[in-house]
């Protein structure tokens, strides 16, 4: 008999979590202006609002933090982290930042002026904020299978190489500073890029002088899916393709939050030692010395280890087989899931499980309350709200999907809280149709609004 898949790491450290009545729900999120980030964790029963910085670090990692070395400047953590990023990412000079966008904010100052195209895959929320806060303009040039959550393909982050030359066709070669390649693309369901996408974009992009920027904090979760699903990589390691991804790009802006298993920090790495000049004096101004960025000795060596750790193939499996096996439960249950799964988190169809709630009353948000109040389970909207308003006519934006992103922490939960998960939403789902009234907006701020918005039942 086959063995049954196991966790590739065991339990040294735990935290106890709360349970809690559905009464003392209704009251919290009643007090939370029904916006999830302003529920305390201790009204959490299960945290799946996001992967990002709530990860749970190795013993390898702790003890890398005692060997943090705290100096100003030329601090051994830096070299060491400077020495991973070389080696494992290939990239000749670094930065570091307190977090991705940090990151973002840095070196698009180098980049982006007024009027700027950026064209990419499903930018990511804050990277459009950085980009349009400069007044330039993402242009999504995703592949449309990408908008049909049931329709399986396997590089669903791909971009459309033919949007891609119209939109470079389109404008002047200087408006467009760079392209970015988001790698996994969470805004359209942690989905992968292919290496031959990745190839072909390295190769239109070279055609007409432009750099490519990755942004990267899921860039080991798509090496994986390129280990299983891209032909000619079943037999390489996680490391050499992550080597061959970024061999592809001219730099890139980390979130360390995700992938690198840490709970705070970011860098940017790069090969041109010019704009690593100039994005110097910004690091300086905004984050820290070059040697420091945003981050302490100490965080800079966990980071380091957890780049290695990271991109190892037995963690990945363990991890990715997680998300899949939450989101097979919830196939079986007839819920409607982006598939393939994603790398990081499940995307609930919210308009396909609430068809009665209209979409001006966010069916997203309307159903991560619902769940939340079912069994105190904290997810997130990826939909009307994230999307925000359009800049110029202040008009909501209703993206292609409206989905409910339930994010599995990394190393965190175990199949049981899986199960818990499935069955909670399984619940919402048999009395879906008694809820037809979503939410309204009493409050919300000028950019990025979903963080803060404030809700009352429509
Ligand atoms: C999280 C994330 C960012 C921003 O990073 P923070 O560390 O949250 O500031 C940027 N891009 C992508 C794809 C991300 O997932």
């Amino acid at each position: 008999m086959e063995l049954p898949f196991a966790e590739s790491y065991k339990i040294k450290m735990v935290e106890t979590i709360k349970k809690s009545t559905r009464k003392q729900r209704e009251q919290w999120i009643k007090e939370a202006k029904y916006n999830l980030f302003n529920l305390k964790s201790e009204q959490v029963f299960i945290d799946l609002l996001t992967d990002s910085g709530t990860g749970a670090m190795s013993d390898k990692q702790w003890s890398a933090l005692m060997l943090g070395d705290e100096s100003y400047a030329g601090a051994t953590s830096y070299y060491n982290l400077k020495n991973t990023i070389k080696e494992l990412l290939g990239f000749e000079y670094f930065l570091p930042t307190h977090q991705g966008r940090a990151a973002e904010n840095v070196l698009f100052s180098v980049l982006i002026k007024e009027g700027d195209i950026i064209p990419g895959n499903s930018h990511f929320d804050t990277t459009k904020g950085h980009i349009e806060f400069r007044k330039a303009k993402a242009i999504d040039c995703t592949i449309d299978e990408a908008f049909d959550t049931e329709l399986e393909h396997p590089f669903k982050g791909n971009i459309d190489l033919q949007k891609l030359e119209e939109t470079i066709k389109k404008y002047p070669k200087e408006k467009i500073p760079f392209i970015v390649i988001t790698v996994t693309c969470n805004s359209s369901g942690g989905q992968p890029v292919s290496m031959e996408n990745m190839k072909a974009v390295r190769k239109l992009a070279g055609q007409h002088g432009i750099p490519i920027i990755y942004d990267s904090a899921r860039f080991a979760e798509n090496a994986y899916f390129i280990k299983k699903r891209e032909k000619g990589y079943e037999n390489k390691t996680i490391k050499e393709i992550v080597k061959e991804m970024f061999s592809y790009a001219d730099g890139m802006t980390m979130s360390s939050k995700k992938d690198a298993i840490v709970n705070m920090g970011g860098f940017i790495a790069l090969n041109s030692e010019d704009i690593f000049k100039k994005a110097t004096v910004f690091n300086i101004m905004f984050e820290g010395f070059v040697t420091y960025g945003g981050m302490s000795g100490r965080d800079m060596n966990a980071l380091a280890q957890g780049l290695d750790e990271g991109t190892e193939f037995d963690y990945l499996d363990t991890r990715i087989k997680q998300v899949e096996y939450l989101g097979k439960k919830l196939t079986d249950f007839g819920i409607t899931v982006q598939r393939p799964y994603g790398g990081h988190a499940i995307f609930v169809d919210a308009r396909k499980f609430l068809p009665n709630v209209p979409k001006e009353q966010l069916q997203a948000q309307t159903l991560a309350v619902e769940l939340y109040l079912e069994s105190g389970i904290r997810g997130v909207e990826i939909g009307t709200l994230l999307a925000d308003r359009d800049p110029e006519t202040r008009e909501n934006r209703y993206p292609a999907l409206e989905l409910l992103r339930l994010a599995i922490p990394r190393r965190v939960y175990t199949n049981n809280h899986m199960d818990v998960i499935a069955v909670a939403l399984k619940n919402v789902f048999d009395r879906r149709g008694q809820i037809t009234k979503g939410l309204k907006i009493i409050n919300e701020a000028p950019i990025m609004r979903h963080f803060t918005v404030e809700l009352d039942k429509a």
